[in-house]
């Protein structure tokens, strides 16, 4: 890779994010497609978001990805939100459009997107169980919602939170307990369990799994998740983060 006066400059921003996979992934594209464009991780923590996103057009950047915790103040500093970033307070890529900064959020077509081109399975039809109710959450059951799942259950540990995440799915969304699992096609884990490794560390019994069933984790390190392997040996099908991240 060659810098030059003419490199085009894009970059994430985040805190922590010294350990993105982001500019391994872009850098990578821009290489694959011959593009004079390089991408960057910027440490940028709470309170710093709508500086930095001012920064887009202040210095010509060619576009900025958006990670924790900074999803909720970079949506009130662009000037435009997508219909999916506005529905959920959250934007995770800010593309400039001519002198607009747009606020997008790909996480809930990233996710669909991983099941549906990767994995051949489509959400149409199923019926849902997904733990966690946060920002990553939220995106995974309005996606859901949209793609056509019969049933959309959060279980999430603050009843109140998973109340106001089922309303992302529409007709299908509910609240439900951890036993939805045990009659699910496909489970989510949207909950960061499992981030620090160990078999202590799962967001659910793994013994409600079985043979039939699909196991998401959206945690993506480590690879191979104790909530993975454990879903694995009970005969679920398991399916690692990695995928959405990419989409
Ligand atoms: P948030 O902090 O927004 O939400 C976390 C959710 O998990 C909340 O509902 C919280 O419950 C719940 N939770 C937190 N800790 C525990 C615990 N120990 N046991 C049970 N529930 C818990 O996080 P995000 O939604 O941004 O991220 C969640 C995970 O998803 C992370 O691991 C992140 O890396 C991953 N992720 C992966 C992506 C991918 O592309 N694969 C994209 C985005 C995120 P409560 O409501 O009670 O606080």
């Amino acid at each position: 890779m060659s810098i030059s006066g003419g490199t085009r400059l894009a970059a994430v921003i985040g805190s922590p994010v010294k350990h993105s996979l982001s500019p391994a992934i872009h850098n990578a594209a821009f290489a694959a497609r011959g593009l004079d464009w390089t991408f960057v991780a910027f440490d940028v923590p709470s309170g710093g978001g709508a500086a930095a996103v001012a920064g887009v057009r202040a210095l010509g950047l060619g576009g900025l990805s958006v990670t924790m915790p900074l999803k909720a103040e970079a949506a009130t500093a662009v000037d435009v939100l997508s219909d999916d970033a506005r529905a959920l307070g959250a934007v995770n890529c800010v593309v400039p459009d001519a002198s607009i900064l747009r606020g997008e959020n790909t996480d809930g077509a990233g996710f669909v997107d991983a099941l549906r081109i990767d994995e051949g399975v489509d959400p149409a039809g199923l019926r849902c169980v997904v733990l966690g109710a946060g920002g990553a959450a939220r995106a995974v059951i309005r996606a859901l919602g949209g793609a056509g799942a019969v049933a959309v259950l959060v279980v999430n540990r603050t009843p109140s939170n998973a109340a106001d995440a089922a309303l992302l799915a529409g007709d299908a969304g509910a609240v439900a307990d951890v036993s939805a699992v045990n009659d699910a096609d496909l489970v989510v884990n949207a909950t960061p369990a499992g981030m620090r490794g160990g078999p202590d560390h799962l967001p659910v019994d793994p013994g409600r799994f079985h043979a039939g069933q699909i196991v998401m984790d959206l945690v993506y390190r480590p690879a191979g998740t104790p909530l993975l392997a454990a879903a694995g040996v009970w005969g679920a099908r398991t399916i690692a983060g990695d995928g959405m991240l990419v989409y």
